[in-house]
């Protein structure tokens, strides 16, 4: 039996052991596509079935949140938290809240958080978790008498050393003051490394809430140095208007990108002038509302309830919104419309047929894992500051954010060389995150 069809073998396996979980079989397939070369140079991981390992979580908690909304009426959601590796140290990922969370949904994200912070070679295991409640149309009483029952249960699994949640989809600065809070009053501690993402007056570190959009920016940036160009001058499309979103329009616009859309789940909003970010981040932020609301303050532009922001040309694509949000059809629109680069600041935005396209046309392809990998990085860092009872400047947490991006694309680019797919980001990412995940697990030991 060749290595190649070992691979395969494995991915069916998986797919076979967990069924019903697409995302999670997308996110392997993903994966451990890339490791055929890693596997032929290194038998000892066949072996020791180190990839079989990997793709069985260390731990899968599901739990049930009751909560009574602001009528008194009984709620009953799921609650997720898959600790999948700690090889590295303590898991760490975020939570998400949104209706369509499921156990498979929390894989996908959990197993690719294993490589993604593996990448940013700052001592952080995977996981992650979430619910499949839904936030949108909820007062904060509400939001928070949820929070306080979910995290009712999820506190006994998590601890600074043990597992450090952070936000996700439907989990901001908000969510989280209201699950700390609930953790300190349970345990009775301030146990400010429990949690990242938190409010920089309470243990919080700056620049964490713009950190993963700016790290997209600045990896983007670097793709674009490559091929000798830069964003300066770059028509961008940015999907979603949230945290990831929002500051992905920041920085590509400092950096000189124009960013002609973005949107949310009911639509986008085309502006040929330019996104005005104090608008989007009003509605956003401030206000909670939806991004149709953009059209009404600048009647030149254009929303289109529905729509598809892909078919909008670009050079530059940044899906920031949610998994398979570019399909093959999407990528090749793209591809016919001259995008050259596109980074992923959302996880798993593009189909794996997506991905094939796209760097069959030669286009730049900034996978998620290594991409958006500055939000968890600064998380990192915000663990840090709190281990020293310290808080870093905005400008430091920054400047420390961009060597990290910097860091992560040569390390991709270095790995793909390497193992023969250079100039294959995605590549180079799933093998450099495994490599230091497997040889730790091989200093430790079969569990
Ligand atoms: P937010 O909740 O702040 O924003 C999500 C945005 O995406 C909203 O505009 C939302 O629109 C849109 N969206 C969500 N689900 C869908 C959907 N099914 N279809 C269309 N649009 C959708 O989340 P974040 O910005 O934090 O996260 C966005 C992505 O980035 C996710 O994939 C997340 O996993 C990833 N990510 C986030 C990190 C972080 O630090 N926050 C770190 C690394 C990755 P609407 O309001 O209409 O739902």
């Amino acid at each position: 039996m060749g290595i190649s069809t070992d691979v395969e073998s494995i991915c069916e396996e998986v797919i076979r052991r967990n069924p019903g979980e697409p995302e999670f079989h997308q996110a392997v397939r993903e994966v451990v596509g890339s490791f055929a070369p890693v596997l032929d140079r290194h038998p000892e991981l066949v072996e020791e079935k180190v990839v079989e390992r990997i793709c069985e979580p260390d731990r899968q908690i599901l739990f049930r949140v009751a909560w009574d909304d602001d009528e008194g009426q009984v709620h009953v959601n799921r609650g997720f938290r898959v600790e999948f590796n700690s090889a590295l140290g303590p898991y760490k990922g975020g939570l998400r809240f949104h209706p369509s969370v499921y156990l498979g949904i929390v894989k996908f994200l959990g197993f690719e958080q294993i490589f993604k912070n593996s990448l940013t070679n700052l001592g952080i295991g995977g996981g992650k978790g979430g619910s499949d409640f839904d936030p949108k149309g909820r007062s904060d009483d509400e939001v928070m008498r949820f929070c306080q029952a979910f995290m009712t249960e999820l506190y006994r699994h998590i601890g600074a050393n043990t597992d450090v949640p952070a936000g996700d989809i439907g989990v901001g600065s908000r969510e989280i003051g209201y699950m700390f809070g609930q953790y300190k009053r349970i345990t009775n501690r301030f146990e400010s490394g429990v949690f990242t993402g938190k409010g920089p007056g309470w243990g919080g570190s700056l620049a964490r809430t713009e950190a993963t959009g700016y790290g997209l920016a600045y990896f983007v940036q670097e793709m674009l140095k490559v091929r000798g160009e830069s964003l300066e001058g770059k028509t961008c499309l940015v999907s979603g208007s949230g945290n990831v979103a929002v500051y992905a329009i920041q920085k590509v616009q400092e950096l000189g990108g124009k960013v002609v859309a973005c949107s949310d789940s009911d639509g986008i909003v085309y502006d040929e002038r330019g996104i005005e970010l104090d608008t989007v981040r009003r509605i956003k932020e401030g206000e909670r509302g939806r991004i149709a609301e953009y059209a009404d303050a600048h009647k030149h532009a254009r929303y289109t309830p529905g729509g598809n922001i892909w078919d909008i040309p670009c050079h530059v694509a940044l899906p920031c919104a949610t998994q398979n949000e570019i399909g093959k059809g999407d990528a090749k629109k793209l591809v016919e419309n001259g995008c050259v680069a596109v980074g992923e600041g959302a996880n798993m935005p593009s189909t794996n047929e997506a991905i094939r396209l796209f760097l069959d046309a030669g286009v730049a392809v900034g996978p998620a894992k290594a991409a958006n990998a500055g939000g968890v990085a600064t998380s990192a860092l915000e663990m840090q500051q709190n281990a020293g009872r310290t808080a870093w400047p905005f400008e430091y947490v920054d400047e420390k954010l961009r060597e990290i991006m910097r860091d992560i694309h040569a390390t991709c680019r270095e790995a793909a060389a390497e193992y023969g797919a250079p100039g294959n980001y995605l590549a180079g990412a799933n093998i450099a995150g495994f490599m230091r995940v497997a040889r730790a697990m091989l200093a430790q030991g079969l569990a």
